[in-house]
């Protein structure tokens, strides 16, 4: 039997903005957190983005609180997570699902100023979704209290351990109420280190695993367009943006200064596009971000650290102008179309050089890719890169294909020379069983298409 929302007992409150956010039915990750969260076990929840999770986590808290009132002023939840615009977009979930409550939250990030930040906290929200070394400076200076804390999340805590938070967050975790529930939700449960940083946070978790990193989003459909260095690359993704039907398009680049070369290439093209990327101030962020939720610009071109947690509604293709340097920089820059049952198009730009990576995640992830081509702009270089030892006759197919346009598509899952990640792919189908993709109602009016 489906597991429904009304299953959980939510108040009133709570179901008011689940229908006000247009969730019919708790997606996998919801179905099985939730009651786990509500029963108050410690949590290890592997889940990728777009599952679902943020509401995994925050549904069940918001009951709690709603139905125990706080014992004292303090923060009541501390949800944890590795980048900005990850904690924008929670706070944002948070008021849309909380919206009928009057629970209150607040974002306490770097980047932005502390003095607004500290105003927020003296409000006593009971909720506080914060950066790592924010987190710690206002700790230390006496500014945030989690003495009594109830909850704590560490939301993406793979990439926390990535961008070298460890530390930080386990001072933190010092300052917290010794008695609290705590849920660490982690693309993968293989990350480095996160053993230990298990071992060092939770109680006696359930673990939950939903839709491993690995698993392939069944809403997406991997595209390679092979091509001959930056010039080339650069005409090719303006031709495809320009004959493409899409509402919004991110393309990827590996460095700061590729995506601001790109940028500058396509606006002098005439292209609604802006550029996010690590080294932007804040403000310059949220104007970035602001400008691509309204829709004056469709076009977003973005490093990995800067796109990461992002969720905007209606992108329907995901350029890797560059390819990404893992399997699973791969999955999650894709995983940013194909969202929430919306159907996504990844197409990766493949120069030469790439080639090897590329065999490398298609290895990896067992994907499946399609070969296109762009007439007038193919490349001189055809998939064939001499290799000291002969690829299976599946390689020689692909690679013989991969210039026409109605190629076959062919499962790519030869096994030759060395790889990015060491990990061999089970034989796991390409959709995992079990997982539904999330299904939202259509929004009332929908978005022209650019
Ligand atoms: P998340 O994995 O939390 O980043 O969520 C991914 C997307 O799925 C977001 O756009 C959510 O609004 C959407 N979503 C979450 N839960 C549901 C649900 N039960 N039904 C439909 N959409 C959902």
């Amino acid at each position: 039997m489906t597991v429904q929302f009304a299953d959980f007992s939510f108040p009133e409150a709570l179901l008011r903005g689940l229908a006000s956010e247009g969730y019919e039915q708790p997606s996998p990750v919801q179905a099985q957190v939730i009651p786990l969260a509500q029963q108050g076990h410690d949590l290890l929840v592997s889940a990728a983005t777009g599952s679902g999770k943020t509401a995994a986590f925050l549904l069940p808290m918001l009951q709690r609180f709603l139905a125990i009132p706080a014992h004292a002023g303090g923060t009541r939840a501390l949800i944890l997570v590795p980048t900005r615009e990850l904690a924008r977009q929670i706070y944002i979930h948070f008021m849309r699902l909380g919206s009928f409550t009057r629970l209150r939250a607040a974002v306490i990030t770097g980047g932005d100023p502390k003095t607004r930040q500290v105003a927020a906290l003296r409000k006593n929200p009971e909720i506080v979704i914060a950066t790592p070394g924010r987190a710690l400076e206002l700790l230390q200076q006496g500014q945030l209290d989690l003495r009594d804390l109830e909850v704590l999340v560490l939301d993406e805590a793979d990439r926390m351990l990535d961008m070298g938070f460890a530390d930080d967050v386990l001072l933190i975790i010092q300052h917290c109420r010794p008695q609290r529930q705590t849920l660490l939700f982690s693309a993968t449960l293989q990350q480095r280190g996160l053993e230990t940083f298990i071992a060092q946070i939770l109680r006696e978790p359930q673990v939950v695993t939903v839709n491993p990193v690995r698993e392939q989003h069944p809403h997406i459909t991997h595209q390679l367009l092979l091509s001959d260095g930056l010039a080339h690359k650069q005409q090719q993704v303006l031709r495809l943006l320009q004959q493409e039907t899409f509402d919004k398009a991110l393309v990827f680049t590996n460095t700061r200064d590729g995506a601001v070369a790109l940028g500058n290439f396509l606006m002098g093209a005439q292209q609604r596009v802006a550029v996010l990327h690590g080294e932007l101030e804040q403000r310059e962020r949220n104007r970035v971000m602001g400008l691509l939720h309204s829709g004056r610009v469709n076009i977003l071109i973005a490093t990995d650290l800067a796109a990461r947690g992002l969720d905007v509604p209606g992108i329907q293709r995901v350029i890797h102008f560059d390819l990404p340097r893992s399997g699973d920089d791969y999955l999650h820059r894709s995983g940013r179309t194909g969202r929430a049952g919306e159907v996504g198009v990844a197409l990766s730009l493949v120069a030469k050089n790439e080639w090897n990576r590329l065999e490398s995640i298609a290895r990896y992830l067992n994907i499946t890719f399609e070969t296109r081509s762009l007439d007038g702009l193919k490349a001189t270089f055809n998939g064939v890169v001499k290799s000291k030892s002969k690829a299976p006759l599946a390689v020689r197919k692909a690679r013989a294909t991969a210039d026409k346009p109605d190629a076959p598509k062919v499962k790519e899952r030869w096994r030759d020379r060395k790889n990015i990640g060491k990990r061999r792919q089970p034989s796991t189908p390409a959709v995992p069983a079990g997982h539904t993709p999330l299904a939202k109602r259509p929004p009332k009016t929908p978005k022209p298409s650019a």
